[in-house]
């Protein structure tokens, strides 16, 4: 077997030759995110890695130029042994030019600045970062807490280190009834940070404990465009939006807050044909 699934990357890596060089997610512990859970997290070693990347050039050809270095979170590796992962790429696949993986806060707050020059020097382009909310009531309830101004400072630590940051922000996170304040406190830590892209996710309840509590049930697809629509008011930010995972409803995309009003009004002509609305 290639991969141990299932397997999963952004939208925009789709391009992307994906090598496992861990498994699972280190934390695993979000209610809302069944992903991983299905799944030890685990290290790769060198010599998995190895007989990895043989296969994957015997199937995909050695003229790879973008990798995604999967599972969730394999930033959570020591960096000599994710730069070495990296060197190991290279030389597997002499023709890469970029790379790029999921990262989370708690991986990136044992990461130096040094740490992460080194990695953007090794040729890391992106990192994948799910913020999810930035309103803390919310991040306590889904078990994924840190204070909003400590996942501020470690996201701006990867950003001033050169690295592009990709976040995601969960759209109904906050259930109905904290709707708005996470909207709103999002698009403040989006502001403070000033990634170079953003993405709004729809929160989906299948697999998770959320979909027998009526908050999160009764959060219907007009609760969905009015939410976005105050995230996408309040980023000030100049950041590469995007709302274009298979969870959204509608694909949306463009540059904030320079297109905020076309994107906008998009989401008002979805709202206004939503049933009932
Ligand atoms: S949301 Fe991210 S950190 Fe949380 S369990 Fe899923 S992959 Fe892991």
């Amino acid at each position: 077997m290639l991969y141990s699934e299932p397997l999963f990357r952004p939208p925009a890596e789709a391009d992307s030759l994906i090598v496992q060089i861990t498994e699972g997610c280190a934390y695993n512990r979000c209610l809302f995110c069944p992903m991983y859970k299905g799944k030890d997290f685990r290290v790769h070693s060198p010599k998995e890695i190895a007989v990895h990347l043989r296969d994957l050039s015997s199937v995909f050809g050695p003229d790879q130029t973008r990798v995604f270095l999967a599972d969730g979170d394999a930033l959570v590796m020591d960096t000599d042994d994710f730069l070495a992962a990296m060197a190991q790429v290279r030389s597997a696949f002499p023709a890469v030019r970029r790379f790029a993986a999921y990262g989370s806060v708690f991986s990136l707050a044992a990461k130096t600045a040094d740490d992460l020059l080194r990695l953007k020097a090794a040729g890391l382009r992106t990192v994948y970062l799910g913020l999810e909310s930035g309103d803390e009531e919310t991040l306590r309830r889904m078990g994924k807490y840190m204070a909003a101004p400590r996942m501020a400072g470690i996201c701006r630590r990867v950003v001033e280190a050169g690295l592009n940051l990709s976040v995601m922000v969960v759209i109904g996170l906050g259930g109905r009834s904290r709707s708005r304040p996470h909207a709103e406190a999002s698009a403040r830590l989006v502001n403070e940070i000033r990634p170079s892209h953003t993405s709004l996710l729809n929160l989906l309840l299948a697999h998770t404990p959320l979909a027998a509590d009526a908050d999160y049930r009764d959060f219907a697809l007009t609760d969905y465009f009015s939410e976005a629509a105050a995230f996408v008011a309040a980023v000030e930010c100049r950041t590469i939006f995007r709302a274009n995972h298979a969870s959204n409803p509608v694909a949306l995309q463009g540059v904030l807050p320079r297109d905020r009003e076309l994107i906008l009004s998009r989401i008002q002509t979805a709202l206004s044909r939503c049933p009932g609305a």
